[in-house]
């Protein structure tokens, strides 16, 4: 494991981040901190500061963004590692897709017929979106860290991504998930799409059935880890999907996932 990027966070002077690194070590400790040059691994035109990858190996690297600045690092490395606290300790994992077996013919035909869709930007944003919901308060709470980077990237990208009509079903369903979340984090989405009638059936089927699946959660509302998966599994359902077809990390292992 080459280590030449890798951060030491006692050079951002955070007292509150240090206690944080320490809280989450102590569940999970092998966690790098890197900073990668901007442009790398960007989806689409959206911004993207910070992400954690190598989830399913047990080894969560937390990638930041050499552009940012000291304040902003802070707020960064500290969502991600609340992101690490909610999987490790809370046991609330991240959501991908089952990789049928070989010889499962019919499994196997309909995987790749649905790798079609944008399956790492809907499944992505199941964890995100629920995570969400309950670190930005928690990292507010208890460790003073607002978190004014994510509710800024969130309007923003919100933005780019709602007024783009050129999706497939699964990002739509996301769009629907992030619409929900911006409601819960920031306010109206009409503060942001422009013509919120013109969002398609998928939008807002994803849109009612978040707040049906997920309207509790909240830093006073952590669901236990079995009910965390039924809320998910039982949306994917809602949305016409099989639920064998998914599978939780890190308790699994192969398919990639990060969160953001
Ligand atoms: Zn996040």
């Amino acid at each position: 494991m080459p280590f030449k990027n890798s951060f030491d966070i006692a050079c951002l002077e955070s007292e509150a981040l240090q206690r944080l690194f320490h809280e989450t070590t102590s569940y999970m400790q092998n966690i790098t901190i890197e900073v990668i040059a901007s442009g790398r691994g960007h989806r689409s035109q959206e911004e993207h500061p910070a992400t954690t990858i190598g989830l399913t190996l047990q080894r969560p690297v937390v990638q930041i963004g050499d552009w940012l600045d000291k304040g902003q690092r802070i707020e960064a490395i500290a969502h991600e590692l609340a992101h690490l606290l909610l999987v490790y300790r809370a046991g609330l994992g991240v959501v991908g897709r089952r990789i049928p077996r070989p010889g499962d013919s019919e499994n196997v035909f309909r995987f790749f017929m649905s790798m079609r869709g944008d399956w790492v930007y809907l499944l992505g944003q199941i964890s995100n979106t629920t995570h969400h919901l309950i670190l930005i308060d928690f990292l507010k709470q208890e460790y003073g860290i607002e978190d004014d980077l994510h509710i800024y990237l969130l309007h923003q990208n919100f933005c780019l991504a709602a007024n783009d009509n050129a999706r497939d079903k699964e990002s739509q369903y996301g769009m629907g998930l992030v619409a929900f979340e911006y409601e819960r984090l920031i306010g109206k989405i009409d503060r942001a799409i422009i013509n919120v009638d013109h969002q398609s059936e998928f939008f807002w089927q994803a849109y009612h059935l978040a707040q049906k699946h997920f309207g509790r959660y909240g830093f006073r509302f952590i669901p236990a880890p079995a009910s965390y998966k039924e809320d998910i599994l039982s949306f994917l359902e809602a949305l016409g999907y099989q639920r064998e077809d998914f599978i939780f990390f890190p308790e699994g292992k192969r398919e990639a996932c990060s969160m953001m």
